[in-house]
């Protein structure tokens, strides 16, 4: 079953930030994206994600903008333009909404303010919690169940409780999946103490607002998909389906990131040309048996989500 909007549209997002060149892990993402989407006659909104200031410049939005166009995946909503009527489309003018949803989680009475550092939170941590994972206990609750009372006052971080409740959900990839958001996270940040909004909350927002109704994204946020349920409850809006993606390795079974400049658009585009490009990406993801060069848009009708690997990575 697919989720749609209100006008019957499946709706989907391609979110990036804007602190870089992409790499052929963030063209895989886009790919399988604007293909679903394109595959049910749906939408498929570019959202700009530059809420961290200092990482984030308006050229590496232009230079990812022009990179999709190259490839043939269009948008109709969004963009740098602000397409659309759903806008603005870049996160760092959206502070009025991610406001409103925070003061709304204030009176609900499950917000208050954590002072700990990194350090402090680090010290707390159980030797089985060590894979990377960073859960915090609740050490600056004011009380230990809320309601809280101590939320808007002065400095700190902001931190959504979390109830010590199972959250299941079905990925359209990798299945169903329950996470205990105690023993997974802890109470949240929605809101940094610098005053940056959190990717969770953000995300939440956006999406909802934008109508999204498929969430495609790298599997290394399949688990966080359970804070972004929890948001979406106590907001009161509808979740999207979700579906997580391999995360494309390099040859030495590293996930791609900015360092890997032979696998940054620039250099693909140097070396492919965009039907080599999306047949390679294709190929790789199975939605062609094996490479030739093609269109985007020559995939629509061949794509299938059952073909896409359930596989924490794919090495290309
Ligand atoms: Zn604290």
């Amino acid at each position: 079953m697919d989720n749609m909007d209100s006008n019957g549209n499946v709706v989907g997002r391609f979110a990036p930030s804007p602190s870089g060149r992409m790499h052929l892990g963030n063209v895989f993402t886009a790919l399988i994206s604007w293909l679903s989407v394109r595959s049910r006659g749906g939408k498929w909104v570019l959202r700009i994600e530059d809420l961290d200031p200092q990482r984030s410049r308006q050229e590496y939005a232009r230079q990812i903008e022009d990179d999709l166009r190259w490839l043939g995946l269009d948008w109709d909503e969004g963009g740098i333009d602000n397409m659309g009527d759903n806008g603005p489309y870049m996160q760092s003018r959206r502070d009025s909404f991610y406001l409103d949803a925070l003061g709304r989680l204030n009176d609900l009475r499950l917000t208050y303010r954590c002072h700990c550092t990194r350090a402090d939170i680090m010290a707390t941590q159980a030797p089985h919690e060590s894979d990377g994972r960073v859960v915090y206990h609740g050490t600056c609750r004011p009380c230990a169940e809320p309601p809280f009372d101590s939320h808007s006052d002065g400095s700190g971080a902001t931190r959504l409780y979390v109830p010590d409740e199972d959250f299941v959900f079905t990925d359209r990839v990798f299945g169903e999946h329950s996470v205990n958001l105690t023993r997974h996270c802890g109470d949240f940040v929605v809101r940094r103490a610098d005053g940056a909004w959190a990717y969770q909350l953000a995300v939440v927002v956006d999406d909802a607002l934008m109508g999204v109704t498929e969430v495609v994204r790298g599997c290394d946020l399949l688990l966080s998909t359970a804070q972004q349920l929890y948001l979406y409850r106590l907001l009161g809006y509808e979740a999207p389906r979700f579906a997580h993606l391999p995360l494309v390795s390099n040859a030495a079974g590293q996930r791609l990131s900015k360092r890997d400049q032979s696998m940054s658009m620039d250099a693909l585009r140097q070396k492919y040309s965009p039907e080599e490009l999306i047949g390679k990406i294709a190929s790789m993801a199975h939605i062609i048996d094996r490479y030739e060069p093609c269109t985007a848009k020559s995939l629509i009708g061949v794509f299938d989500w059952h073909n896409v690997p359930a596989k924490e990575s794919i090495i290309i």
